[in-house]
């Protein structure tokens, strides 16, 4: 006997190490740095529509629109500091 639907699952993604672009699981390269090293140890997403006009952006050193993770392990944002 069939057993209800599937659970809902969060999508599957991953971190770049190097720049914290969110990236599905099935990519193997950064779309954005280029960098081939990725991890699922991340916190925090935030989108970037404009990385210009965005200070979040800007903090965490995003130089294109996307999804990022906030915190990656192993990767240290730099932070501004006054
Ligand atoms: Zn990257």
């Amino acid at each position: 006997m069939a057993r209800g639907r599937a659970p809902s699952k969060k999508p599957k993604l991953k971190a770049c190490k190097k720049c914290g672009a969110l990236v599905q699981n099935d990519v193997n390269v950064c779309p954005v740095c280029g960098s081939t090293e990725f991890t699922t140890n991340w916190e925090g997403m935030v989108i970037i529509m404009d990385p210009q006009s965005s200070e979040l952006a800007k903090e965490l050193s995003i130089p294109n629109p996307g999804m990022f993770a906030i915190r990656v392990a192993g990767r240290v944002v730099k932070r501004r500091e006054a």
